[in-house]
C-alpha cells in the first residue's frame, strides 16, 4: 500500500519542521512548497491526499492557492491563519478548505484534525446514483466508468465533482440539501466546513460551462440546497 501524501505550504521553516515531524508521524510522505506558485504546481504533479495551506504566503495569497488547487483536487485541504480574524475572512469567502486552525496551535490539535479527516472516506465510490448512462441534451454521464461528456468531450471532473453530478442527475429535479448531498458524496463520517459543497458545485458548473447566475442543469435553492434540471 502506499503511503497517503501531504503537501506543506508555508515560509516559515519552524512551521514547515513542524509539520513535516507531525505528519511524518501519521504515516505520511511529506512535500513542502515555499510559496503560492510552488504549491499549485506540486499540487498538479505529486497529487497529495491532504494539504496544510498556510495563508500569508510571499506571492500568492494562501485563499488563492485553495481556489486553484481544489480546481483539480479532492485532496483535504487545512488553512492555517495567524488571526483569528483572517480566520472568519477565509471562512466567509468559503475558498474550498475542509477545515481552518488559528496558529499558535499545537501539534496535538493539528494532528487529531488530521486523524479525523483520515477517518472520513474520501476516495469510495458514491452510493448514491443509478447505474445506467443518463443523457440530457449534450450531457453524457456515465456511472459505471465514472465518466461524464459534454458534446462528446470528456471532462476532467474531481471524484466529488462527479459525486455530486451523478448523485443530483440521478433524480431530475428532486432537491437535495445539502446536509443529503454530504452525506452521500462525502460519507457519514463527514466533518467540516459545510459551505465547501458550495465551492464544489461552483467548480463543476465552470467545468460545464454553466454560468453561476443562470445555471442550465444545476440550480441552486437558496437556503435549501441544489436539483438538477434536465
Ligand atoms: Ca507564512
Amino acid at each position: 500500500m502506499t503511503r497517503p501524501r501531504a503537501l506543506v505550504v508555508e515560509d516559515s521553516p519552524e512551521f514547515i519542521l513542524l509539520c513535516q515531524h507531525l505528519l511524518e508521524r501519521e504515516g505520511f510522505d511529506v512535500i513542502v512548497a515555499t510559496d503560492g506558485k510552488q504549491a499549485v504546481d506540486r499540487a498538479q504533479k505529486d497529487r497529495p491526499d491532504l494539504a496544510i495551506l498556510d495563508l500569508g504566503l510571499p506571492d500568492l495569497d494562501g485563499i488563492e492557492v485553495c481556489r486553484q488547487i481544489r480546481l483539480f483536487t479532492d485532496a483535504y485541504i487545512v488553512m492555517v491563519t495567524g488571526r483569528a480574524d483572517e480566520l472568519d475572512k477565509v471562512v466567509g469567502l468559503s475558498v474550498g478548505a475542509d477545515d481552518y486552525v488559528t496558529k499558535p496551535f499545537s501539534p496535538r490539535e493539528l494532528a487529531a484534525r488530521i486523524q479525523a479527516m483520515r477517518r472520513r472516506p474520501r476516495s469510495g465510490t458514491p452510493s448514491g446514483g443509478a447505474s445506467q448512462v443518463r443523457e440530457y441534451g449534450g450531457l453524457r454521464i456515465d456511472p459505471d466508468v465514472r465518466e461524464v461528456t459534454r458534446d462528446g468531450v470528456v471532462l476532467d471532473l474531481t471524484k466529488i465533482e462527479f459525486g455530486i453530478l451523478d448523485l443530483l442527475s440521478s433524480a431530475p429535479r428532486r432537491t437535495f440539501t445539502r446536509g443529503q448531498l454530504l452525506e452521500d458524496v462525502w460519507g457519514d463520517n463527514w466533518y467540516g466546513d459545510d459551505h465547501i459543497i458550495d465551492v464544489h458545485v461552483g467548480n463543476l458548473r465552470k467545468k460545464l460551462g454553466e454560468s453561476a447566475s443562470t445555471p442550465r442543469h444545476i440550480k441552486t435553492l437558496r437556503g435549501v440546497g441544489y436539483r438538477f434540471e434536465p
